[in-house]
C-alpha cells in the first residue's frame, strides 16, 4: 500500500514520478523530495522553483519545507534566493537538531556549504510577467494574483508519511515576506501515526488556522481524510468572514495512514493530482458547494491540453 497527493495540476509530473518510486518500495522522503522537484525544475510552472515569480523587487524568494511523519523531524528555507531545489536543502535541514528552519542569507549560506546547486532562479518569462504586472498595476502594486503552492503527503509501502511544500509565494510579495508553505503546522503536517495535509492558498490566512495540523487532528479523531479536510476549510472560511469580512483563498488536500485521500477549497478552479497502489496519477478539478462539501470530477483530456497551451504561451507585455 503506498500513495502520493499533491496541490495543483503542476503536481502531475512530480506525482507521476514518486508514484513510479514508491511502487518499487521507495522510502516516503525520498519519493516526496523527487517528487517536488520535478515541479521546481519545470521553468512553465511560474510560482515554484525554477521560473518563479519575483517579489517587488524582482528577485525569486522562496519558500519550502519537509516534515518526515516517523520523527516529527521538520525543515524548512524562507525567502531563499539563487538555489535551485529548496526541497531539498529543507529536507538536509530536517535532519539538524536546531537551526532548523533558515530563512534568507542565513538559508543560503547552509545550501552553499552543504554545496546545494546555485542556480539563477529568475527567467526572462518571469520578468515579463513582471514588467506586465508593473504596468498594469501603476498606481499601486497588488500582489496576490499569480501564485500557488506545491504542497505533497506522501505514504510509502512500510507506512511512513512525509509532507513537503515548495513555492515562490505570493507574485510582488515584499522582500522577507514568508507564507504558510515552510510553516509547520499551517503549510503542511505529518505523522504517519495518523496521515498528512498540505495547504495552499493565501498564507496570511492559512496561518491563521494552522489548517494542515487541524485537519491532521481531526483526522486523528476518527475522520476520513473528506470529512476532515471540509470541516476544516469551512469553519476558517466562516470564521475569517465573520470576523474579517472575508476570507482568502483555502485549498487543502490530505491523506491518512491507510491511502485514503481527502480535499477541500473555498475557490472554483482548485486542482490536485494523485496516485495510489490502486489508481493511476490522475488530476481532478474540485468544485466547492454548500455546506462546504466539495465535489471533484477527473479532468479532461481537453482541459490538461488547455492547461499546458497556457501555461507555455507567449507573454504578451
Ligand atoms: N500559500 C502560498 C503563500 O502564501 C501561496 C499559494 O499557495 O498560492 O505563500
Amino acid at each position: 500500500m503506498w500513495g502520493m497527493i499533491a496541490t495543483w495540476r503542476m503536481a502531475l509530473e512530480g506525482v507521476t514520478k514518486g508514484a513510479g518510486m514508491l511502487e518499487q518500495g521507495a522510502d516516503a522522503g525520498d519519493a516526496v523530495e523527487a517528487a517536488i522537484r520535478e515541479v521546481e525544475d519545470f521553468p512553465y510552472y511560474k510560482s515554484v522553483g525554477y521560473g518563479g515569480l519575483p517579489n517587488e523587487d524582482m528577485e525569486v524568494e522562496l519558500d519550502a519545507a519537509y516534515m518526515d511523519g516517523d520523527t516529527l523531524d521538520v525543515g524548512a528555507v524562507a525567502a531563499i534566493r539563487d538555489y535551485a531545489n529548496p526541497v531539498s536543502i529543507a529536507r538536509r535541514l530536517s535532519r539538524e537538531k536546531v537551526n532548523s528552519v533558515l530563512v534568507g542569507e542565513g538559508a543560503e549560506r547552509f545550501a552553499h556549504k552543504e554545496g546545494f546547486e546555485r542556480k539563477n532562479m529568475l527567467t526572462d518569462r518571469a520578468k515579463a510577467f513582471y514588467r506586465k504586472r508593473k504596468k498594469e498595476d501603476e498606481q499601486e502594486l497588488r500582489p496576490y494574483a499569480g501564485h500557488d503552492t506545491v504542497g505533497m503527503v506522501c505514504l510509502d509501502c512500510k507506512g511512513k508519511m512525509t509532507a513537503a511544500t515548495s513555492t515562490s509565494g505570493l507574485f510582488m510579495k515584499k522582500k522577507g515576506r514568508v507564507g504558510d508553505s515552510p510553516i509547520v503546522g499551517s503549510g503542511f503536517y505529518a505523522d504517519s501515526k495518523v496521515g498528512g495535509a498540505s495547504a495552499t492558498g493565501l498564507g496570511e490566512d492559512l496561518m491563521k488556522g494552522c489548517i494542515s495540523y487541524e485537519i491532521v487532528r481531526l483526522m486523528k479523531e476518527g475522520l476520513h481524510p473528506q470529512e476532515a479536510c471540509e470541516r476544516a476549510v469551512g469553519l476558517l472560511d466562516r470564521e475569517l468572514k465573520e470576523r474579517r469580512g472575508k476570507a482568502g483563498d483555502l485549498s487543502l488536500i490530505a491523506m491518512n495512514n491507510k491511502g485514503e485521500w481527502g480535499v477541500a477549497t473555498n475557490i472554483q478552479g482548485f486542482s490536485f493530482a494523485v496516485a495510489s497502489w490502486g489508481e493511476e496519477p490522475k488530476v481532478y478539478l474540485v468544485t466547492p458547494g454548500e455546506d462546504s462539501r466539495c465535489t471533484f470530477e477527473e479532468a479532461s483530456q481537453e482541459w490538461m491540453e488547455d492547461y499546458m497551451r497556457t501555461r507555455m504561451a507567449p507573454v504578451e507585455e
